[in-house]
């Protein structure tokens, strides 16, 4: 028997609309190249972001179609992230920091009508616009005053486009399984695969990040998300900022620069930032040599990849809260998240600075287990380790136009292969040790690259650590440690390597330290592992 309640479809256009009802004056401040500091409410986008379809109308976009953006998180990619997606048109998001071929490749592979670029990439996209048959013209995201010179087709500035539309638009009431947006996953071997998001997932998951037990947002928070909005939505905060009615704080190309950061926090007095581990290194260095606080910040939510315990002991310096986040695109992308239980309020303090650095628990929505070799499932006790399957409303069921390769990447339950091996506590708290490409075999037993990284992490001289695996005669992989020293620390190979003494067992102590003077990262700022295998162990 069905019940008897309004079948109405979950949209995104739902959040904007509820925003804009609710929240009105809630701000939207942003940087761009040209504006330093631009601000204006969730009233003024939602009314943007109306002129902006009707604008894709007159382009002839149809339900659908793809439209690619290459841009840095500011107010005029929030409104295409409404103006594309709640017109029925698929937001496709590209990392500009792709290698050309791999940009080629995606916007060919997703068939991109329009591209709407930062003025940042338009040589970039010059240089590739012959190879891109799909593309029709580029909008530039600016006004006309600063709109540059280019070769690009049909190139016209964001202003130019939509000021003369109306600001009336009938959003359409479309089936809540429409594709709203994509996200290539930068794959390191093959080619990007496309996660393809519907608005039913979208929405499902904004009304779960903003629970008190997940990121905990309302319209007494001010948020800054310092992920790009290329990239996985920017962990949802797009879409949870408006639903809950914080003041979005979006930092534009300067994610990485601790002053800039530190100004954006202060000035707008920022209490929730997220990101991943390396911005905070960042944002921490430039306290420590500027002698700064933090005074408005009460939370950070570090994800993405594993956050140190150095980092955490360093933003309680400052009175910040860290909370560890695990997610990945494909599931859109808020896979868990770390508050302490109120059962769990009485134990040891340091039983709790432990438990602080797993990966937190399920959120809602998320099935987790965790598989043997043959695919059996293993005990939630802490101490089995296996690999990590999750299944749920938010998690992708197949790459875009690879849906018959799902074998490849879900088992037969469809439940989807994280490529992250894990232990599950009693408790339910997710301990990642390794992504599976990353998992150093010695001797058939698995040592943690994140553990022995977070260690050699909390050693005062070092500033940032990777530990890969290099082939070994005997143990068929040994783990090397690569390092960062901090800046005017004087640090050797065998008193780093003591300190590993007693805190993991004797054979999981590197062989070896290399010392370098900054650690290759991707786009997104994760290390990337693969570069530093191929520099140390070919070399070796
Ligand atoms: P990619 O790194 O391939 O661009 P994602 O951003 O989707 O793609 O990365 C997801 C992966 O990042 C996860 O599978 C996991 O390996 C890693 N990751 C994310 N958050 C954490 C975390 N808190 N701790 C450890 N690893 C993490």
């Amino acid at each position: 028997m069905h019940g008897l309640m309004m079948d109405q479809p979950l949209l995104i256009s739902m959040i904007m609309k509820y925003a804009e009802q609710a929240f009105p004056e809630s701000e939207v401040v942003s940087v761009t190249h040209d504006h330093p500091e631009h601000r204006y409410t969730y009233r003024d986008a939602f009314r943007r972001a109306r002129k902006l379809a009707n604008a894709l109308d007159r382009l002839g976009m149809q339900q659908g179609d793809r439209i690619a953006t290459l841009a840095w998180n500011d107010f005029r990619h929030f409104e295409l992230y409404y103006g594309v997606s709640c017109s029925g048109a698929v937001l496709h998001t590209i990392n500009p920091r792709l290698f050309t071929d791999q940009l080629a490749y995606i916007i060919n592979h997703a068939e991109d009508r329009w591209v709407f670029t930062d003025p940042l990439f338009i040589p970039l996209l010059e240089g590739l616009q012959t190879e891109l048959p799909s593309v029709e013209g580029f909008v530039i995201l600016t006004d006309q005053a600063q709109m540059p010179d280019t070769s690009l087709k049909n190139a016209i500035s964001y202003e130019a486009l939509i000021s003369d539309e109306t600001d009336e638009y009938e959003w359409p009431v479309l089936d809540e399984q429409t594709a709203s947006s994509l996200c290539y996953t930068s794959g390191t071997t093959g080619h990007p695969k496309g996660v393809l998001y519907s608005h039913r997932s979208t929405v499902i998951h904004a009304i779960t990040a903003v629970m008190p037990s997940v990121v905990g947002l309302s319209d007494r928070d001010v948020v800054m998300p310092v992920v790009p909005m290329f990239h996985v939505n920017a962990w949802g905060l797009p879409y949870t900022a408006p639903l809950a009615g914080a003041r979005l704080v979006l930092p534009g190309p300067k994610m990485g620069d601790g002053a800039s950061l530190h100004q954006l926090i202060s000035q707008e007095q920022v209490s929730l930032a997220l990101g991943v581990p390396t911005v905070w290194l960042a944002l921490l260095n430039f306290l420590k040599e500027s002698g700064k606080g933090l005074e408005s910040l009460s939370r950070v939510i570090v994800g993405g990849a594993a956050c140190p315990q150095s980092i955490m002991d360093r933003l309680r310096e400052y009175g910040v809260d860290t909370h560890h986040a695990w997610g990945m695109t494909e599931m859109s992308p808020i896979g868990t998240l770390n508050n302490l239980k109120a059962s769990l309020s009485d134990i040891a303090q340091d039983t709790k600075d432990a438990l602080r650095l797993s990966q937190g628990r399920a959120i809602f929505g998320v099935a987790m287990k965790i598989v043997n070799d043959t695919g059996e499932r293993l005990p939630h006790d802490g101490v089995a380790v296996g690999d990590l399957y999750v299944r749920g409303p938010g998690v992708c069921s197949a790459y875009y136009q690879r849906e018959s390769e799902v074998s490849n990447t879900h088992d037969k339950e469809g439940w989807f292969a994280t490529g992250d091996v894990a232990a599950i506590d009693d408790e339910g708290y997710l301990h990642i040790t390794d992504r599976s490409k990353d998992v150093i075999k010695s001797g058939g037993e698995w040592i943690s690259s994140i553990e022995l990284e977070n260690l050699a992490m909390s050693h005062p001289a070092v500033a940032e650590a990777a530990v890969i695996a290099v082939p070994h005669e005997k143990w068929n992989e040994r783990p090397l440690l690569v390092v960062v020293k901090q800046a005017g620390e004087t640090l050797d190979k065998t008193s780093l390597l003591s300190w590993y003494e007693g805190k993991v067992a004797q054979w999981w102590i590197p062989d070896d330290v290399i010392f370098v003077h900054e650690l290759p990262h991707t786009a997104t700022g994760k290390v990337k592992k693969l570069a530093l295998r191929e520099q140390f162990v070919t070399t070796r």
